[in-house]
């Protein structure tokens, strides 16, 4: 028998109570054994960028202490990297770590989209963009399962905040919701299969995620192709029968009997099938077997060789945002000022579920120190790490040492306490012990360099006063080392922001709806989140999506098409030539975007479709190809429940960041669908008049019945225009009112003529 008859015996042989108890719990991270068949109990852990297995207690909120593991960068970071190889091979390190651990699921990563820069969980997510995101997640899905290890993709859907994130309910319209929210999560799924897929805490549209059918079940089963079972946040079920029915497979951590009594008593009383149930364990029992399958007995892995990874990975995350001067990369001599306690106690991970204990930890200052053996390196604390209130004496110090130096470089960002699961912040500030000590630095010494630790974007009223900025997000274990590689060189920085730093927190889309009213929350900015409003908004951002500086210089030289028209079934291959013109190896990230030139619909002026990450010798030259298909030019029509490409002309947009376009191409692109019309007594005389088959016959039957009216004929030059324009929105069904000789009998020929026309237009295409 192979595995699947197998699973088929089991649900044969398991009793009624057994099944519903598959469904939930054993513990907080385990699953329930049935030792009368053999079915093992396995293990389920957080995630999403390290291992969190508790070695005793079970709480979900990292207070106990858990097995030492690598924690590299967190998702904000490795975002910032765009790049999937990299991200698959965090991965395959993560299940490594997880087979070593005997870790069947890790419970990542998460592809909630970043709606709004304040909430608290953004250093999980990867982006703003649907695209980016879900690209990113599915190489850390494929990275994981290569090793015989499930994922969880997380916290599916809308849980774009913290604030209320158990009962909020998310009102998002359904073309936004496909776009955007869903959109971060389809691409994953579809390209990496994740084992298990987490449902959120919160409502969407008036039902909560573990119960919602429509996203469980008819989206993510149905139309996605998920074969692997769905398992609720933790805490996350409401109704355990409902959800059950609308396709959540495994209640965690459990709710001690409860919800299997319920089930038991729903198949008994008729109210719920037992073949809901059978469905529902036959996706449990594939995925723990397919754990079982792959488990590698006495698997270990190299705690040296990861951190070495976690290093190489950090210092591809960050992103240079300034460099004036070429303050970067730093002399390995003279006199160097290493400021703010961040150097020495660096902010490298986030707080909640995804809390890591690391195998080890770097020093910023030690590692800067290994680095420049010739220079010396000083060292002044600048603030406390656990209180924002300006301390004068370390202020004081911190002058005193940055005077003295060549340059100084000043460590600073958000401390734990300002973003962490569970919670939203309320401003985008850094502490006003951090923004002083710049400022008053700033003051005695021109050479500045801020490297900021932070999961999210925040303001930067004193970016004027500073040469050299690197954003170095929460870079894991291995920041340290990192951060020195790139502040000196050894390695050249190649990552671009995966979302936009407004210039204040109520530039952001989001911030008239955000966290909501009460239970809920509005998303009134619709598809208009992040670059695809600054950009079509024309706000300019502080830092624009995808910009990242490197210590060489790239050049886009061309750009060429394989077909200048197709089909909406058809693809198309774009290929972009970059030469690095400057004098250090680098890597670029290309990326392209596509603007629809005419629409009926409302679209952004821009929208991420395809990148590509590339390293290049100096003077060396390469060129990309991005295949486009009918997703990079669709929008989603809620009128067919489909993705839906409208004729016209679309323009390509190559470029280094989402507001440096270098190169364009125009394609054309004809739809297969008809949009579905039909006309009635209320459509206005404008849009009949503008469709091609519709309206000539219109313009006959008015032509027509005016034939002998003395006011037509008296209309002439200008004043006819000024008629038509006044006539564009006007129904049918008026022309009856205001012109005697149009009567309801002609309306209603009229109708059936239009109506037969139009419908011939669809039948033949
Ligand atoms: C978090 C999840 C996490 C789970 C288990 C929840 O509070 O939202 O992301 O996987 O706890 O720790």
């Amino acid at each position: 028998m192979n595995r699947k008859e197998i699973i088929q015996q089991l649900i044969q042989e398991l009793t009624l109570e057994e099944k519903a108890g598959l469904c939930s719990g054993l513990d907080f991270w385990h699953t329930k054994p049935v030792e009368r068949l053999g079915i093992p109990s396995v293990m389920v852990t957080d995630g999403p960028h390290g291992l969190r297995k508790q070695k005793q207690g079970n709480d979900n909120l990292g207070l106990f202490d858990s097995v030492p593991a690598t924690c590299f960068p967190s998702a904000a970071g490795l975002a910032g990297s765009w790049d999937r190889e990299l991200i698959n091979k965090v991965g395959i390190a993560l299940g490594k770590e997880c087979q070593a651990e005997d870790v069947a699921v890790l419970l990542g990563p998460g592809a909630n989209i970043k709606r709004s820069p304040l909430c608290g969980r953004n250093f999980e997510y990867f982006s703003e963009d649907p695209f980016l995101s879900s690209e990113l997640a599915a190489s850390h899905i494929s990275g994981v399962q290569s090793q015989g290890v499930g994922t969880s993709l997380k916290h599916f859907a809308a849980n774009n905040q913290e604030h209320r994130r158990m009962s909020t309910n998310a009102v998002v319209d359904e073309r936004t919701l496909r776009e955007i929210y869903l959109a971060s999560f389809e691409g994953a799924v579809k390209k990496s299969q994740p084992w298990t897929v987490m449902c959120s805490y919160n409502q969407v549209n008036g039902e909560f995620a573990s119960e919602n059918k429509t996203l469980l079940t008819d989206i993510l089963k149905d139309q996605w192709g998920h074969e692997g079972f769905v398992v609720t946040d933790w805490g996350a079920i409401n109704e355990r029968v409902q959800g059950l029915e609308a396709g959540l497979e495994l209640e965690m951590p459990s709710s001690n009997g409860e919800g299997d009594k319920k089930i038991v008593e729903a198949i008994t009383n008729g109210s719920l099938s037992e073949e809901v149930l059978d469905s529902a364990v036959e996706r449990l029992l594939t995925v723990i077997y397919m754990a079982v399958d792959q488990k590698r007995e006495n698997a270990t892995y190299d705690q040296e060789e990861h951190h070495e990874l976690a290093r190489k990975v950090a210092s591809e995350c960050m992103v240079l945002l300034k460099n004036q001067d070429n303050i970067l990369p730093l002399k390995k001599d003279g006199k160097l000022a290493v400021v703010g306690a961040f150097a020495k106690h660096s902010r490298y991970q986030g707080g909640g579920s995804s809390h890591v204990v690391p195998t080890k930890l770097d020093s910023v200052f030690d590692e800067m120190k290994k680095l420049a053996e010739e220079a010396e390196v000083n060292y002044a604390d600048g603030y406390k790490l656990d209180s924002d209130e300006i301390d004068e004496e370390l202020i004081f110090e911190a002058k005193e040492l940055a005077s003295q130096s060549d340059v100084t470089v000043i460590f600073a960002g958000l401390p734990d306490r300002y973003e962490s699961e569970g919670y939203d912040r309320t401003h985008l500030r850094i502490p006003t012990n951090h923004q002083r000590l710049i400022e008053a630095v700033a003051t005695v010494q021109k050479n500045v360099i801020v490297v900021l630790s932070n999961g999210a974007p925040v303001e930067m009223p004193w970016l004027g006063k500073v040469k050299g900025l690197l954003e170095g997000y929460l870079g894991g274990q291995a920041f340290g080392g990192a951060v020195a590689d790139v502040l000196f060189g050894a390695v050249n920085p190649s990552g671009k922001l995966a979302e936009t730093f407004p210039e204040k927190l109520s530039d952001n889309p989001s911030y008239l709806n955000f966290p909501g009213e009460g239970d809920t929350v509005e998303y009134k900015e619709g598809i208009f989140v992040g670059y695809r409003y600054y950009d079509t908004k024309e706000v300019k951002p502080l830092f624009p999506f995808g910009y990242g500086i490197s210590y060489t210089t790239f050049e886009y030289t061309g750009i060429t098409v394989d077909k200048k028209e197709l089909m909406d079934n058809e693809s198309v291959d774009v290929h972009v030539t970059v030469k690095n013109t400057g004098d250090l190896f680098g890597k670029e990230v290309i990326q392209l975007y596509v603007r629809d030139l005419e629409s009926t619909v409302s679209r952004p002026l821009k929208e991420l479709k395809a990148f590509e990450k590339v390293a290049l010798q100096p003077g060396e030259e390469t060129t990309v190809t991005f295949t486009l298909d009918k997703r990079s030019f669709a929008y989603y029509n809620v009128q067919l429940q489909e993705w839906h490409v409208e004729t016209g002309e679309f323009k390509l947009l190559v470029g280094k960041s989402s507001a440096d376009i270098l190169l364009s191409e125009t394609v054309k692109v004809e739809s297969t669908i008809s949009l579905p019309i039909s006309f009635s007594r209320t459509s206005i005389i404008g849009d009949i008049m503008e469709h091609p088959a519709a309206g000539p016959i219109l313009q006959e039957t008015l032509a027509e019945v005016n034939k002998n009216s003395e006011m037509m004929e008296a209309i002439e030059g200008d004043q006819s225009e000024i008629m038509m324009a006044m006539m564009r929105y006007m129904p049918l069904r008026a022309l009856v009112s205001f012109n005697e000789s149009f009567t309801e009998k002609i309306l209603a020929n009229l109708l059936e003529k239009l109506n037969e026309a139009v419908s011939q237009v669809i039948s033949s295409k």
